[in-house]
């Protein structure tokens, strides 16, 4: 029999409420050992989507330890789609631990890590990549991030790529029927259909694909460092992006020895932001490293802000910049707008296509700054409500079946037995339904949901 299982569903520290999420067939049974209802109505009574208050127990001796409100679940209409009862206690650490223990004293198994989820897999409440987003939902830290999560959690993925699925499936089906029963006259799919159903699907896949790495982005955010001489700004900067007085801003140069770090969102991208010393030469000890960092700093980052004065002409030390950004993720951050222009941007230019004009002192320009980051990432046209692959695994499976059906096409196009054509498209209809987790194995289901956290 499955076991009920139970754990603490909110996050550790002190909070309002706590919830301990029990979940199972004797969910019921469990929390009335442990919970008794001013009412005096059992829980076992009690219908699905009803909350009872009432008192929190140890079941041994029935001392009292909190009072708790008790929402009741019914199979199938809860998340895991097993009976559920969750208790909302006080929110204290200390208390939150004691009323799990009276849950567990009372019959209940600790929960594994993503067990709830993995229960709401099982039974068929979500598949495994709305499973995933619950995990990405949990953990977005920006709006975009959250709302493609969300439209996984919908279903938007699984609906895509089960479009996908229901063209290859179809063609697989006619092109097995036509070879398997000659005399029944099915009509034989004229190698264009075949080749355009195929291309259809490759386009498709190769969209979601395209998109992966831009939507990973806006996930997980980008380390950027922002780099350039002494004295053009970049502690200005730093502090005009992180909102608060963080970095030492002076006249004096090299004043910036160590590492400044900041997380910072710009245009609904995390920014893992490092503040560096310039790239100078210097026989100061304390600056050189200062300067080792900033060169490793700026070696590592997926995007760079390199800043310059425009009230200054490029020197040695902007030229070397600009040679470690060629060819970088970089966006070119000419500050001191307010200042008269002296600095040729066209060398810049050359090497760094997005530039971006700003007073980092005032702030004025700073939407020039967004633009340029946005289009440095690739995240300018980035459309968050459209299918999203959100986990590596699914993005394995999807390019495994655009891999298949491209090798479906080479066969059409050489003219290889419609056979070997079949054959492919199972497998690229394998590689999908592994992404759905229609057809997945033990072992990649309880890895996906080792990595969720318990309560989840
Ligand atoms: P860093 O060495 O690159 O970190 O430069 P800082 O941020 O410490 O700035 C050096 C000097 O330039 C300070 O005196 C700042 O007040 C000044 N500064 C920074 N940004 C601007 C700006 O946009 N306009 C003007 N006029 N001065 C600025």
């Amino acid at each position: 029999m499955t076991a009920t299982i139970a754990a603490v569903a909110t996050p550790p520290g002190e909070g309002s409420i706590s919830v301990i999420r029990i979940s199972g067939p004797e969910a019921a049974a469990v929390a009335d050992r442990a919970f008794h209802a001013r009412s005096g109505r059992r829980i076992e009574q009690a219908a699905g989507y009803t909350a009872l208050f009432g008192t929190v127990c140890r079941p041994s001796s029935g001392e009292a330890v909190d009072e708790a409100v008790a929402l009741v679940f019914r199979a199938p209409h809860s998340y895991t789609g097993e009976d559920v009862v969750e208790l909302s206690c006080h929110g204290g650490t200390a208390v939150t631990r004691e009323v799990l223990h009276c849950v567990m004293d009372a019959g209940a198994a600790p929960a594994q890590a993503g067990e709830f989820t993995k229960r709401a897999f099982l039974n068929g409440k979500m598949d495994l990549a709305q499973a995933e987003s619950v995990m990405q939902l949990i953990s977005a830290q920006g709006r975009a991030a959250a709302r493609a999560a969300l439209g996984t959690l919908g279903g938007r993925l699984s609906r895509d790529v089960g479009g996908v699925r229901e063209d290859l499936l179809s063609l697989a089906a006619h092109l097995s029927a036509f070879a398997d029963y000659p005399e029944d006259e099915i009509p034989e799919l004229r190698e264009e259909q075949v080749e355009e159903a195929l291309s259809r699907a490759a386009a498709e896949l190769d969209t979601l694909l395209g998109r992966f790495d831009t939507g990973k982005l806006i996930r997980e955010g980008v380390t950027a460092v922002i780099a350039g001489r002494p004295n053009v700004g970049k502690s200005a900067l730093m502090n005009l992006l992180a909102g608060e007085e963080r970095s030492i801003v002076a006249d004096l140069e090299g004043t910036t020895r160590d590492v400044v770090e900041e997380t910072v969102r710009i245009a609904g991208v995390t920014l893992r932001l490092a503040d560096t010393a310039g790239l100078r030469e210097t026989d100061d000890p304390v600056e050189k490293i200062g300067v080792q960092r900033a060169r490793s700093r700026l070696d590592g980052a997926q995007l760079i802000l390199a800043v310059f004065d425009r009230s200054r002409p490029l020197d040695p030390e902007d030229e070397r910049l600009l040679d470690a950004c060629d060819g970088r993720p970089a966006v070119a951050v000419v500050n001191k707008s307010d200042l008269e222009q002296r600095l040729d941007l066209s060398p810049i230019r050359k090497k760094i296509p997005f530039c971006a004009e700003i007073c980092a002192r005032d702030g004025s320009g700073a939407e020039n700054l967004e633009q340029a980051v946005s289009q440095a990432l690739g995240t300018a046209g980035f459309d968050a409500g459209a299918p999203l692959l959100i986990s590596d695994r699914q993005r394995d499976c999807c390019s495994r079946a655009l891999a298949a059906v491209q090798e479906a096409l080479e066969a059409v196009r050489t003219g290889v037995t419609l056979d070997a054509v079949t054959v492919c498209i199972q497998d690229a209809l394998g590689a999908l339904m592994e992404l759905t987790g229609e057809r997945v194995g033990e072992a990649v289901v309880d890895e996906v949901f080792s990595r969720f956290c318990v309560g989840k």
